[in-house]
């Protein structure tokens, strides 16, 4: 069986859904009572390959809210995705995906120092944080850029968050598989770009608003699209926006002629998943897309690779990526290729 450690996006959002799924005790509810409201398995779900397979999975509600980081409740923060991932251990679940801010806060905070959980002891290799498939499908994403006119031998990609796992996964790629003009690194910390470029042998390190208007194609992994304040007519056009962060945000943030957006790290599953939880996320076919990490999960119970295939930080490979890429072509999932124009 697998499984999914979700949150949602706000309190606002929270309360909404609370009361749509039957928990009118939870629904009028402030910060206080989420940051004490225990994980909750909120939906079974069904999946069918392309081969004919079929699986079955569990959503766990960790209640988790991002409004705990920003009110710094950094140890409800992590006391959450603790207990979500002990008690989707404890209901059997063999691989369970760390979605949303899950694996972030897990790595940010070291919580593998934690893994006692009351009476569970943790076992690290039944959980995943999903990251590799989600690299893969955004790199498959960036071929969308040729339905807008651009041609990938002469674009300019900037990684805004490139020196996350994720992004550093983005930019093995575009290194080895392509064979695009410039790669941008755009991140805070120069000590972690340089060890990027040494590694790569390649990537030009700028600000973000230098960044920009030079590239024909962004892709977002750093969730900060909030901080942003540039003009989009200084953007190139067609620019292509890969937002992979969560929430998605940057479509309505760039909203200019030539701007293209494009959820980035979605997928669309070939049949219907039998499931409620992914209309809660506002995807525009619920029954159909989902984030890329938790359809990893899924993969990794249809191959029986019950392994944390996704671990630690910056140790994506592009063989990794290729390999559950096949798995994901496999099972009937397909990289999100519509996009929305300015
Ligand atoms: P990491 O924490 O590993 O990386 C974050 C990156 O962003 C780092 O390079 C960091 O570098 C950079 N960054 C953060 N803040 C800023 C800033 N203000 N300016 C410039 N760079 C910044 O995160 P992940 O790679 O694990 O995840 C990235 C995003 O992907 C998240 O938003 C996450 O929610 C989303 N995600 C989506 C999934 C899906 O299925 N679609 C699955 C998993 C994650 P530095 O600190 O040096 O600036």
């Amino acid at each position: 069986m697998f499984g999914l450690i979700g949150h949602l996006t706000s309190l606002d959002h929270a309360q909404a859904v609370a009361r749509d799924l039957g928990y009118p005790e939870y629904a009028d509810q402030g910060l206080d009572f989420w940051c004490s409201a225990p994980p909750q398995i909120v939906d079974t779900i069904k999946v069918t390959s392309a081969t004919g397979q079929q699986i079955e999975g569990r959503y766990v509600e960790s209640c988790f809210l991002p409004e705990m980081l920003a009110a710094r409740r950094i140890k409800a923060a992590t006391r959450k995705i603790l207990n979500a991932m002990a008690h989707a251990q404890k209901n059997g679940i063999d691989i369970t995906a760390l979605g949303g801010f899950s694996s972030i806060i897990f790595e940010n905070f070291n919580l593998n120092r934690f893994r006692q959980v009351r009476n569970t002891e943790l076992e690290f290799e039944r959980f995943t944080t999903g990251n590799t498939h989600t690299a893969y499908i955004i790199c498959r994403q960036i071929e969308a850029a040729a339905k807008i006119g651009i041609n990938l031998s002469e674009a300019t990609v900037a990684v805004c968050g490139a020196t996350g796992d994720i992004g550093s996964a983005v930019c093995r790629w575009l290194t080895q598989k392509t064979d695009i003009k410039d790669l941008l690194l755009v991140a805070r910390n120069q000590e972690r770009i340089s060890l990027l470029q040494e590694e790569l042998g390649r990537g030009i390190a700028m600000p973000l608003e230098v960044a920009l208007p030079k590239a024909d194609i962004v892709v977002w992994v750093a969730s900060m699209a909030k901080g942003v304040d540039i003009d989009p007519k200084s953007l190139k056009q067609p620019c292509l926006m890969i937002d992979g962060g969560y929430p998605k945000n940057i479509a309505t943030h760039f909203n200019a002629p030539g701007i293209y957006g494009l959820n980035g790290g979605i997928v669309e599953h070939m049949l219907d998943i039998d499931w409620k939880i992914m209309g809660i996320v506002n995807m525009d076919v619920p029954a159909r897309q989902l984030f890329a990490c938790f359809a990893e999960s899924m993969l990794l119970e249809f191959e029986k690779w019950y392994t944390n295939f996704s671990w630690g930080r910056n140790q994506i490979t592009v063989e990794k990526m290729e390999r559950i890429g096949e798995a994901s072509v496999r099972h009937g999932f397909k990289p999100l290729m519509e996009f929305s124009a300015g």
